[in-house]
């Protein structure tokens, strides 16, 4: 790493009050949780703002200074040169050492700060598929799992941009089903190992020096995890695969031929592979979210300096009703996934300290802290993902023509976002994690008592119908969240004691289930933003006041859609009194939300227009 580094300073993330109560994962929904001990990014100290900027400069220098149709031409299949330049620049600048400890060059950063950084990445557009490969999947299975040699090795490389990393988990026949991939591994008589097998869709295989596979040896019934250097030799790679978009980051299978691999570099224990890969997609989800965040910044930017410029009808577009309601939704949507993602980044942070001073070390501890918010890394998976595509949908729509042309580079963030739906687990796939992970805890390892929430139930429908009349304005927004919380309890305390173990098998129960999950948790992640921002000085009111629009819209909405959602799960399995029983306590719990929501939404565009850009933190 050379000297350029400085530019990136290691920092921490320091909210006002230091938490040290960090809760269990999953937890949020049976417990309350006080504001202060909650990150919001208002609380980012300087060190960490510039971190963000140095970061976004640099994609606007070495990136967007190309020029939109040179960028949107590039292609890994013949541009390689310009994207490996650009990866060793950044390298240079340090970003590939984030996640890595100091000793092997890193800079360590906490993981809210990683995630800032994940976020300010996305303005690389296909770039950013590259550095994060090779900072989150790429690396972070040595940095978790490897030993002390195989850190000292592989590192130091890792963090300069020297070795360039790949995951390879995916196979022809092993997409979603991970563990049934074929590639194998067998033995020398020396005891090293033998690898044959085929990975496909392997992001920065085409450039790649090391490759993180994970493949059975000999009949195991669960993938080990080996890190295989390409000078290893018996490894050729496919043609870049044709993509709609992420096209200037590498794709490719790669073919795995009598490939020999030292003993010592098998990674973790024998059978521990699933583990390794299932752990590392967690940080890959959250990280994953990060960039989806970013982007939609970026798309809700351009976006008002487009309509604020564009006349029509003797007026700038963004005067018109029907764009503010965009840009009002656009904002409500990518602050509540923000509030919600840098909550968890900071309850990590804490886990992370809080299982060091049990004496963990320190790469069990990270590890550890990452797996405990599972549930909450899915959750924010599929609602990054789904935010980041519903905004640079709406930015293309508000550019109009021009958004479907080549020259504005919407249609490229069009199809770059895309791919975030599918990859680091699909978002079906999450989904039904995030409420699996869940009654594992419940069920399994009995670390959250959901039964003993689900028996509080009744009373509480009783005080709600005894207190509440429907749409009653005495109603506070902390206690809608908490209607949102018993709402999925009830459903899925009802649901899981009638259909027991087949529940896994209604997936479209399931998948609404973990929707009105992830309401709970963003609705509650923004009112607690909300609360500790009301509380913080020197925030001026407008602010504040835009906030308070923010969630009362995102609880307008949700209110409908828990109801939907929930509504369908019911009538999905339920009949008789208990289905009758069901709604009713439904309805209670989802009365009308007395706002209006179309003046919301143009209080938060209005706003929003007023600064030019996403407005907060
Ligand atoms: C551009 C790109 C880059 C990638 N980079 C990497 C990489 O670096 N390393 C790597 O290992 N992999 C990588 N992948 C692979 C990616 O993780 C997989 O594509 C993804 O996990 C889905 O697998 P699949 O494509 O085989 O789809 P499938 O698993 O076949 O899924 C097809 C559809 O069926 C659904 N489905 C599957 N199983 C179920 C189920 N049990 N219940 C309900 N629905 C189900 C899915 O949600 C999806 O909608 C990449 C993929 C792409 C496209």
């Amino acid at each position: 790493m050379n000297s350029q580094k400085k530019n990136i300073q290691k920092s921490s993330t320091s909210p006002s009050k230091s938490a040290n109560n960090a809760l269990k994962g999953g937890a949020f929904l049976l417990e309350k949780t006080d504001p202060q001990n909650v990150f919001i990014p208002e609380e980012w100290n300087e060190e960490q703002r510039m971190l963000l900027e140095t970061v976004q400069e640099f994609f606007l220098q070495e990136v967007h200074s190309m020029g939109i149709d040179k960028l949107a031409q590039l292609d890994a299949s013949k541009d390689m040169p310009i994207i490996l330049d650009i990866f060793h620049k950044a390298a240079d600048m340090g970003f590939c050492g984030v996640a890595i400890d100091e000793k092997y060059g890193g800079m360590d950063l906490d993981f809210n700060t990683n995630l800032l950084i994940s976020e300010a990445l996305s303005l690389g557009f296909s770039f950013a598929t590259t550095i994060g490969a090779q900072t989150s999947i790429g690396s972070l299975p040595i940095v978790y799992y490897g030993t002390a040699q195989q850190k000292d090795k592989y590192l130091p490389g890792i963090a300069s941009g020297e070795i360039k990393a790949a995951y390879c988990l995916t196979e022809p026949s092993a997409g979603s089903d991970a563990n049934s991939g074929k590639s194998k591994v067998t033995f020398t008589k020396d005891g090293d190992f033998i690898l044959n097998g085929q990975k496909m869709w392997i992001t920065n295989g085409g450039f790649a020096d090391l490759f993180i596979v994970f493949a059975k040896i000999e009949n195991d019934k669960n993938l080990s995890a080996f890190i295989v250097e390409k000078a290893f030799g018996g490894i050729t790679l496919g043609a870049e695969e044709k993509k709609l978009g992420i096209k200037a980051s590498s794709t490719v299978q790669v073919f795995f031929e009598n490939c020999p691999i030292p003993k010592e570099n098998l990674l973790g224990k024998r059978e521990g592979g699933f583990k390794i890969a299932l752990n590392i997609l967690n940080t890959g989800r959250i990280k994953l979210c990060a960039g989806g965040v970013g982007g939609s910044k970026f798309g809700i930017t351009r976006s008002i300096e487009y309509a604020t410029q564009r006349i029509q009808f003797e007026q700038p577009i963004a005067n018109f009703g029907a764009i503010k309601h965009k840009i009002g939704e656009m904002v409500m949507q990518t602050h509540v996934t923000e509030s919600a993602m840098y909550r968890t980044g900071y309850n990590i942070d804490q886990k992370y300290k809080e299982f060091v001073k049990q004496g963990q070390d320190n790469s069990e501890a990270k590890l550890n802290a990452i797996r405990e918010f599972a549930v909450e890394c899915a959750l924010l998976k599929v609602k990054g993902s789904e935010v980041a595509t519903y905004v640079v949908d709406e930015a293309l729509q508000i550019h109009g023509g021009m958004g479907y042309s080549v020259e504005t580079g919407i249609e490229m963030g069009y199809r770059d976002a895309r791919i975030t739906r599918i990859y680091e687990g699909t978002n079906e796939i999450n989904r039904m994690l995030s409420v699996a992970e869940l009654t594992k805890r419940a069920v399994k390892t009995k670390e959250i008592d959901l039964m003993g929430a689900g028996k509080t139930i009744p009373f509480y429908l009783i005080q709600q119908a005894l207190t509440f009349r429907v749409g009653s304005k005495g109603m506070g927004d902390a206690r809608i969240v908490e209607n949102f919380k018993k709402a999925f309890l009830l459903i899925s305390g009802a649901a899981g004691n009638k259909l027991k173990e087949k529940m896994v098998d209604e997936q479209e129960m399931v998948m609404n289930l973990s929707d009105m999950l992830g309401i709970a948790f963003f609705a509650e992640s923004a009112l607690l933003r909300l609360e500790k921002l009301r509380n913080k000085s020197g925030v001026k009111a407008e602010t504040i006041t835009t906030q308070e629009n923010i969630l009362k819209l995102y609880l307008y909405e949700s209110t409908n859609k828990v109801r939907k959602l929930g509504e369908d799960t019911i009538c999905s399995y339920a009949t008789g009194i208990e289905k009758r029983g069901l709604r009713l306590a439904l309805r209670l719990l989802t009365p009308h939300y007395p706002v209006n929501p179309k003046e919301l939404r143009r209080a938060i565009a209005d706003f929003t227009i007023a600064k030019g850009k996403y407005p907060f933190a």
